[in-house]
């Protein structure tokens, strides 16, 4: 079962702190897709995640040219799929790059590019404002891992402890049932089927 892994941040540190706590549990050839709106803080996460990754330049979104490579423990690719002609220029550009088992895949937008993904990969979601919160609060976001496949799911356990003692630097502290939640069972089917309707879930 692909179980999925809900975690609320209220800052850009806290959202970074978690995307490291992600970092040592990639290996090469793993993919991670992005999705939120424009300004939830994708590329934020992409920050937190290459510096877990041991990468030492700055990350920004790729958007003029598609994709960005970093050197870090692997080669990290960041890619931005955002405008209408990412399809068509994510084809372009080889399957062999986007594929490369050597390097980790970090893509913004994955949903608009989702055939042509890995069918194993971690899906992150941002939300902006929290759950039950306004523009009062406008540094909340809700980000939703969603694993499919392989140790997807194990990764995130791993994930949550290594969070857990990271955010505990990022931030005041937070009750933990304010912090995590899990999303109900039936969400997971409802999520992958909206996500890629023809792919077997
Ligand atoms: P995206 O790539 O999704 O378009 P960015 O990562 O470029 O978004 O921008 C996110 C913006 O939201 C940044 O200005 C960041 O400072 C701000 N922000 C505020 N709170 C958070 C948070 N909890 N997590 C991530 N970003 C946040
Ligand atoms: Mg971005």
């Amino acid at each position: 079962m692909h179980v999925p892994l809900s975690v609320t941040t209220k800052s850009p540190a806290e959202t970074k702190a978690v995307a490291a706590a992600l970092a040592p549990e990639l290996t090469p050839g793993d993919t991670i897709s992005l999705s939120g709106d424009l300004g939830a803080g994708k590329t934020v996460f992409v920050q937190g995640l290459a510096s877990g990754l041991g990468v030492a330049q700055r990350v920004t979104s790729p958007t003029f040219t598609i994709v960005h490579e970093y050197a870090g423990h692997y080669p990290v690719l960041h890619l931005d799929v955002y405008r209408l002609s990412s399809f068509q220029e994510v084809l372009d550009l080889g399957f062999e790059e986007l594929s490369d088992p050597t390097a980790i895949l970090i893509i913004e937008w994955g949903e608009a590019v989702a055939p042509l993904l890995p069918h194993q990969r971690l899906n992150v979601e941002i939300q902006m404002g929290g759950r039950d919160v306004g523009s009062a609060a406008p540094d909340v976001r809700v980000l939703t891992f969603w694993p499919r496949g392989g140790r997807w799911t194990e990764v995130l356990g791993h994930m949550r402890s290594t969070a857990e003692t990271l955010l505990r630097a990022a931030g005041p502290p937070i009750p933990p049932e304010e912090r995590w939640s899990v999303p109900p069972d039936q969400s997971v089917r409802e999520y992958w089927n909206f996500i890629e309707p023809d792919r077997g879930n």
